[in-house]
């Protein structure tokens, strides 16, 4: 068993173990040489098995009995728009849903939207599961973004490995449940551009910097 297949059923447990998913909803890829290895259809996290994933080209070509992920095609795109996405994580989960649902994004309501590349996260329109059309609206909502909410469906994020994907997935879930918050309570103030900027420079330095050399 490759360490890249444990790498992404253990990320798929651990995304239907925080609530992200329930039942076979969702499903995790990684890039794996010109293709990916993707969970299969309608397998649930907390019962998949490293064998059961599939490996594929980003075309639909894939090897052995199971058949991929239903948005094998929505993370194919992903990977082959962006040569930084690594890992791929797609999730249903309540607080991302629930803005989707309303129509709505994630603008900078805290600085730390900062973390998916840009001013906000996109939602992109909606379209049937498992479409290149949905596929389509994914990829252009998140050009420039590490993230993007799914109209009437969900979210997709990718970060460079599995820790960074899932962090990813938890912290846009965070934000999405802490926006509904404010929403519910009033109407928070969205950060103007020049604040943002001033957000992406600060974090050039932010953590812990490299020694500096004597
Ligand atoms: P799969 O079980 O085919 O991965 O589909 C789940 C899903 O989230 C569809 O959008
Ligand atoms: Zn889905």
């Amino acid at each position: 068993m490759t360490a890249l297949r444990q790498d992404v059923a253990r990320l798929y447990r651990e995304v239907c173990a925080r609530g992200l998913n329930v039942g076979s909803s969702g499903n995790v890829s990684a890039r794996a040489g010109l293709g990916m290895i993707i969970t299969p259809s309608g397998v649930r996290g907390d019962t998949v098995d490293p064998a059961d994933l599939v490996r594929m080209d980003f075309a639909g070509g894939h090897e052995g009995p199971l058949a991929p992920s239903s948005e094998w095609a929505m993370h194919a795109a992903i990977y082959r728009a962006d040569p930084a996405a690594m890992v791929v994580v797609h999730t249903h989960s309540d607080a991302a849903t629930a803005l989707g649902a309303l129509g709505l994004g994630l603008p900078a309501f805290h600085y730390d939207i900062a973390q998916f590349g840009g001013d906000d996260v996109r939602l992109a329109p909606y379209a049937l599961f498992g479409t290149r059309e949905l596929a389509d609206h994914a990829v252009a909502a998140l050009d420039g973004r590490r993230a993007c909410l799914l109209a009437h469906h969900g979210m997709i994020c990718h970060g460079r490995d599995a820790g960074a994907a899932l962090l990813a997935a938890v912290r846009l879930e965070t934000m999405a449940r802490q926006y509904l918050m404010a929403l519910s309570a009033g109407a928070p103030r969205i950060l103007g551009a020049s604040e943002m900027a001033a957000v992406h420079e600060r974090y050039k330095t932010y953590g812990q910097q490299p020694a500096l050399k004597a």
